[in-house]
């Protein structure tokens, strides 16, 4: 079934002098890991933002998980190229922020703290950073931040996963351990997943699917369904 829909969609930003995107149509299925290529500029992080409602588009309809978007989509986590975290929290304060955010009440939220913490230092240890919790963002190398950034993406469980380009910035070595990394936890979780990269190696290792966009008008020109991704029980 359709998790992610977009149909028809066009997009011009506020401040932006020519549509973002223009007639975009993209359909992910529950569960799926998708990728979305196409050169800078194209609207990738457009789309990323229409699907999980941090911009509302002018023309066509969004909906997630059978509902059209009109608020920011709680049940999605996100990354992004660059780590995020929150220079004055260590590493499990900034995994506790998503939690904190979707269960604003402060009484059940300390009642399951112990759980939550547990998960998030399985979390770690999964991305391989078991004892990072503690540590400040300024504490790790660019790599560890992005890593913890991506556990923090996944600690609330959402059903949706949007990557935007979160291994770029990333050596070689740690960016082909965290595609296993990542592949692993989708294979073992119940999440879709939309990347958005313009590496295509990276997308074809990683996806089920990918959607090629074009810039001038940012839409989607082509779609493959990659059928080695990964073994599927
Ligand atoms: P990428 O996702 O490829 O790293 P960005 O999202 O940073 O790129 O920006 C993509 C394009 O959008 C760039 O051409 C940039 O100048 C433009 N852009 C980003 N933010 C704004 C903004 N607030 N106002 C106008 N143009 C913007
Ligand atoms: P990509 O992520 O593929 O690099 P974007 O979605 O960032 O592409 O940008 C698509 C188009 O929208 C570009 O022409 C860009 O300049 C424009 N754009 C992106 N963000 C903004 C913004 N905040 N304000 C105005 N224009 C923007």
């Amino acid at each position: 079934r359709p998790f992610v829909e977009l149909t028809d969609v066009s997009h011009t930003y506020a401040t932006g002098a020519t549509l973002a995107v223009d007639g975009l149509n993209l359909k992910v299925n529950e569960g799926e890991f998708a990728a979305v290529v196409g050169p800078s500029g194209c609207g990738k992080s457009t789309l990323m933002k229409l699907a999980t409602g941090l911009q509302f588009p002018q023309k066509g309809a969004v909906v997630v998980d059978g509902r059209e978007v009109t608020a920011p989509v709680k049940i999605a986590g996100m990354a992004f190229q660059a780590p995020t975290l929150l220079p004055w929290r260590t590493t499990l304060e900034n995994l506790m922020l998503p939690l904190e955010i979707v269960e604003p009440h402060r009484s059940r939220l300390r009642r399951h703290k112990a759980e939550y913490v547990e998960k998030a230092e399985a979390l770690l240890e999964s991305v391989g950073l078991k004892d990072a919790g503690s540590k400040f963002p300024w504490q790790l190398s660019g790599g560890m931040q992005q890593r913890s950034s991506l556990c923090r993406a996944l600690i609330h469980e959402p059903k949706l996963l949007m990557l935007d380009e979160p291994f770029g910035a990333l050596d070689a070595f740690t960016r082909e351990e965290l595609w296993c990394v990542i592949r692993d936890l989708h294979a073992r979780g119940n999440f879709t997943v939309i990347l958005v990269t313009h590496d295509l190696r990276e997308a074809t290792f990683l996806a089920d699917r990918i959607f090629c966009m074009s810039s001038r008008p940012g839409r989607i020109i082509a779609e493959r369904e990659v059928g080695f991704a990964r073994p599927r029980d």
